[in-house]
């Protein structure tokens, strides 16, 4: 069970309302958000819901786990804006996070740099130790892409977003990333969750291949609950049962999802498709529906990529993609 206290709840109320938990039986676990709620954990007797709904300091007891707390819009209306560098991730803004898959070569990740921050972009992504699905695919620079990512930082004035693949490699990708990325393969590692939480840099979070919402919004909740409140969402495609997209992207439930939460929503229409063609009509769709970004996978060359050539935009569509979101920010501002 749960139990939300109101804002203004005195320390002492929060405090009595412990002690009656405990007096039940029960062990009540306090979680700091921008109002306190107690997860009340234990077995046996079940709670009175209406005698401890009744204490001073208490808006509401609800059933436990769903949907999760923290994250939940109710908890701040207004919704969070996430700082990175001085750049906005939300409050109303829509952020283009842009670069190739992989950090592949010094030349390649500069170029790209070059054309994307020429168009505006402020937030340059690239792996640099990538979770492939084939052990015989390349698997990132390692080390040395995190130096070419570093030299980008400082050339460009970019922030950094890439993936951190495990707990090992997790001190030396924080060194350079400004976001730090949870793949979708990761969601679900919740010792990696925690672990990348705790490092207190903001946190994109991708939704897992098979994710269902809820799952996902959990998954953000290990963070929150953690401490840890500067969380983008992105929603990078799930697993159907068609063959024709590498994936399906959900634009209904990232659109959901915004209603749900007070995190901002981004989308992934790179791997959400996994076709160049598509991406740039996907990423002007997610402007439309209110979602707060997208991030896009440029390359120079897209068929020499040595990872997820196939969804890339080369440099002219990515600039041609530029423009059409100027246009349609324009155009959507009523006389
Ligand atoms: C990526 O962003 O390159 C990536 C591996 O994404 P995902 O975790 O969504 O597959
Ligand atoms: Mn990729």
């Amino acid at each position: 069970m749960l139990i939300v206290m109101k804002p203004d709840a005195t320390p002492a109320q929060l405090e009595t309302v412990c002690a009656h938990v405990r007096e039940l039986g029960l062990i009540p676990h306090r979680i700091r958000g921008e109002t306190w709620t107690i997860n009340v954990f234990g077995v046996g007797r079940s709670a009175p819901t209406e005698r401890l709904a009744a204490l001073p300091g208490v808006s509401a007891c609800e059933k436990n786990g769903e949907p999760p707390t923290l994250v939940r819009r109710q908890q701040r209306p207004q919704g969070t804006t996430l700082m990175v560098r001085d750049e906005p991730i939300g409050g109303g803004r829509f952020t283009l996070i842009a670069g190739p898959c992989a950090v592949e070569s010094r030349e390649q990740v500069m170029r790209t740099a070059e054309c994307v921050s020429r168009e505006g972009v402020r937030f340059f992504r690239g792996g640099a130790y990538k979770p492939r699905t084939s052990p015989y695919a390349f698997q990132g620079l390692g080390d040395e892409g995190l130096r070419l990512l570093d030299e980008v930082k400082s050339r460009f004035d970019l922030r950094i977003v890439t993936e951190v693949k495990d707990v090992e490699t997790l001190p030396a990708v924080v060194q350079v990333a400004d976001v730090l990325q949870l793949g979708a393969r990761n969601m679900h590692n919740y010792s990696l969750v925690e672990a990348v939480g705790k490092v207190g840099k903001p946190v994109l979070l991708k939704r897992g291949i098979s994710a269902t919402l809820n799952e996902w919004l959990l998954a953000a909740e290990y963070l929150l609950a953690g401490g840890n409140a500067q969380v983008v969402l992105c929603e990078r495609g799930i697993r159907t049962f068609e063959t024709m997209t590498r994936n399906t992207l959900d634009l209904a439930g990232a659109v959901l999802t915004k209603q749900l939460t007070h995190l901002p929503v981004i989308v992934d229409p790179s791997h959400g498709a996994g076709l160049a063609s598509v991406v740039p009509p996907l990423v002007l769709a997610s402007l439309a529906a209110g979602l707060d970004g997208a991030m896009v996978e440029v390359h120079p060359a897209p068929d020499q990529a040595l990872s997820d050539g196939p969804q890339a935009v080369d440099f002219p569509a990515f600039a041609d993609l530029a423009a059409k979101l100027r246009n349609m920010r324009r155009s959507t501002e009523l006389p």
